[in-house]
């Protein structure tokens, strides 16, 4: 009964700290962005006018302002889920179905996944047709939206549900050391995953082509083999269906590397400047990136699963979280719904590492091609995207996986 009252009163006292410290955060950002508003930083000053400075400052304050409604929602929701009784309730209904233990856990767990969903629409709704559309930068039709999401839904059945049979039937079967043939099902499916997302995956929501031969194709291929390099191919999507944010990323691994423009993205970027940005992603790949972030992925993920083995065993983990009967799958859900609330608070360290790997990056790209035309890219995206230029240090370093604007230029100077 101890425990119990314990455990209730610890995940209540996390979920205190890490909401105030998400609406400090919040305001620290709104205050700064609001202070730097009325003038562009001084190493901007001939590149971004006053007027797009101050679009980048409004467009950021939105959201961010936006965002508290969610996330005092979201608290709302996970006491209603946990405490207030909301988990038990489908529970209990469920189990009169009768269904085996793994069935059971799949339909609650679906349950539960489409609930929080339809409670979570209006919320993505809002962000992309008001939000997004007052500052220009919706692309999305009513039509793409619930095609994406019939298509998200679909492919998230078709490949979540195998998976999750998998884990429950193996937390239910194979005795006490399941965490571990868990662990290695999860890393197995994750790296499939990876694999087959360029060439399966990726295209059910974009239309992939591949870059016109011409000098901009060129450029790129005597980067890819100055670096030795080998991809599957260079490719453009039709980003500008839904946005008018311009990326370029890498995907896939082995011999199924793909490299991937977003066609807003070329049109920003003159050829110099597209060069400098792959050379920047090649850096990711040179410097071991990928491979690091796995590593701790992986590594993280057998923690997470040590916990949950340990959690699962614990009758007070169930009753002191609104649970009456203790289950695979409500130690699964309850699992996932609760870590966050005390794994926020370590998100900085996630920011240091990734930072890191940007300045390494840079410093690959600056070796390779001249570190201007990066800083000309950068200027050119932090401007087309309305990215602020001031960011609040202690904001960034929760949310921002990459370096603020002014000393991410001021680092690549150094090597220009
Ligand atoms: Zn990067």
């Amino acid at each position: 009964m101890d425990q119990l009252h314990n455990f209730t009163l610890i995940f209540l006292t996390m979920m205190v700290i890490s909401t105030l410290l998400r609406i400090y955060l919040s305001q620290r950002q709104i205050n700064f962005v609001t202070k730097h508003r009325a003038q562009v930083p001084d190493s901007f000053a001939d590149k971004i006018s006053l007027k797009d400075h101050q679009k980048a400052a409004d467009y950021t304050t939105s959201k961010v302002r936006f965002g508290r409604l969610p996330l005092a929602y979201e608290v709302a929701l996970l006491l209603i889920w946990t405490l207030g009784g909301g988990l038990q309730w489908l529970d209990q209904n469920i189990l009169t179905l009768d269904l085996n233990p793994v069935l059971t856990g799949i339909t609650v767990i679906l349950a539960f996944t489409f609930i929080s969903a339809a409670l979570d629409l209006p919320f993505t709704i809002y962000s992309t047709f008001v939000i997004e559309e007052k500052f220009g930068f919706n692309r999305t039709t009513i039509k793409t939206f619930i095609i994406d999401m019939f298509k998200g839904s679909l492919l998230g059945l078709v490949i979540g549900v195998p998976l999750l049979y998998i884990i429950l039937w193996l937390m239910e079967q194979s005795g006490d050391q399941w965490w571990i043939y868990a662990w290695l099902v999860i890393s197995g499916f994750s790296l499939f995953m990876m694999w087959v997302y360029p060439t399966w995956i990726a295209p059910i929501f974009n239309k992939f082509e591949p870059l016109e031969e011409g000098e901009t194709l060129n450029r790129i291929t005597s980067l890819l083999t100055r670096c030795g390099f080998n991809s599957n191919g260079i490719f453009v999507i039709d980003g500008s269906k839904r946005s008018s944010h311009g990326n370029a990323y890498f995907s896939g691994f082995g011999r199924n590397k793909r490299i991937v423009f977003f066609d807003t993205l070329l049109k920003m970027l003159s050829d110099d400047e597209l060069e400098a940005v792959l050379a920047h992603e090649l850096g990711h790949f040179k410097k071991k990136h990928i491979i690091k972030g796995m590593a701790i992925s992986f590594a993280t993920t057998l923690l997470a699963l040590a916990v949950l083995a340990w959690l699962m065993k614990a009758e007070w983990f169930y009753s002191s979280l609104g649970v009456e009967h203790a289950s695979t799958y409500m130690a699964l859900l309850l699992f996932t719904l609760v870590m966050p609330v005390f794994t926020f608070i370590f998100q900085p360290l996630f920011s240091i590492f990734s930072r890191k790997n940007e300045f390494e990056a840079d410093a690959f790209a600056a070796q390779q091609t001249d570190a201007k035309y990066l800083i000309h890219a950068l200027v050119g995206l932090y401007r087309e995207n309305a990215s602020t230029l001031t960011p609040d240090p202690v904001y960034s370093a929760f949310y921002d996986s990459h370096p603020p604007a002014p000393v991410r230029i001021a680092h690549l100077n150094a090597h220009a």
